[in-house]
């Protein structure tokens, strides 16, 4: 019998909030934190992780950056690398979100280096995939997933130091989802294809979040979907109130 998956609500703030604003979010997210079991994390802007990491005591949240270099150290003008996130108190790191595909041109070979290189600080990756609109509306999600899956998650992804969000591009920050049916469809697809890819153990314990327009209005029933374990939530991170009501709605 496999352990049950632990729920992951993870906010992405994505380039919002000064220092203020983002270490009163942070407070008020951690305030209403700890009555559920689940983890649920955070993810600033870069130079707001240390000091939010200063500032909050409780250690009830987790912290995560939003992107990463591939490299340690070294003439990298102008990125941060695992290691620095690691020091500034970090636990998860999201790789390969759409917009950093889409802004930045970021490749699936670079997004599973990525990974490695959060890997080798032992933080946990948040791997990022989704179809766009036209791909869906030609019936290639499954495809663009499989190359995804197949480019994008490096060969030692196992449970513990990978969460994949699966996160369609036309449904982020534009209020569209897929109903909770085809989400379910696509996140059992893509435990399958783990399931081809790094076997039947690590497939059954890896958590797959579901990103893109949840809300409290519609989280419970996405929640509530046997292989969705949890949200990767943008717009609805930056209020707590919301950010909370999704943690609510889980099962
Ligand atoms: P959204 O963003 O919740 O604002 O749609 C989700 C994400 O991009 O991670």
């Amino acid at each position: 019998m496999t352990e049950p998956r632990r729920p992951v609500i993870a906010g992405n703030w994505k380039m919002n909030c000064l220092l203020d604003a983002g270490l009163d979010l942070a407070q008020a997210v951690e305030d209403g934190a700890g009555g559920r079991d689940c983890e649920i994390v955070i993810c600033p802007p870069h130079v707001l992780l240390h000091p939010v990491n200063v500032a909050l005591e409780d250690n009830l949240l987790g912290l995560g950056a939003q992107d990463c270099h591939v490299a340690e150290k070294g003439a990298h003008t102008g990125d941060v690398s695992a290691a620095m996130l690691a020091d500034a108190g970090c636990g998860y790191v999201i790789v390969g979100h759409s917009e950093r595909r889409v802004d930045h041109g970021e490749s699936d070979d670079l997004v599973r280096a990525k990974a490695e290189s959060v890997f080798a600080q032992e933080l946990v990756a948040i791997i990022c995939i989704g179809e766009t609109e036209a791909e869906r509306d030609d019936g290639r999600t499954e495809a663009v997933l499989a190359k995804q899956l197949d480019g994008s998650v490096p060969a030692g992804s196992n449970a513990a130091n990978t969460i994949i969000a699966y996160e369609p591009v036309w449904a982020i920050g534009t209020g569209k989802t897929p109903t909770a049916d085809e989400a379910q469809n696509v996140h059992s697809f893509i435990r399958r294809y783990l399931a081809e890819k790094l076997g039947d153990d690590i497939a059954s314990g890896m958590r797959i979040l579901y990103g893109g327009s949840m809300k409290p209005s519609n989280a419970a029933e996405l929640l509530a979907q046997a292989d969705i374990d949890g949200g990767l939530i943008g717009g609805a991170s930056l209020n707590a109130g919301d950010f909370h009501g999704i943690v609510e709605c889980l099962p």
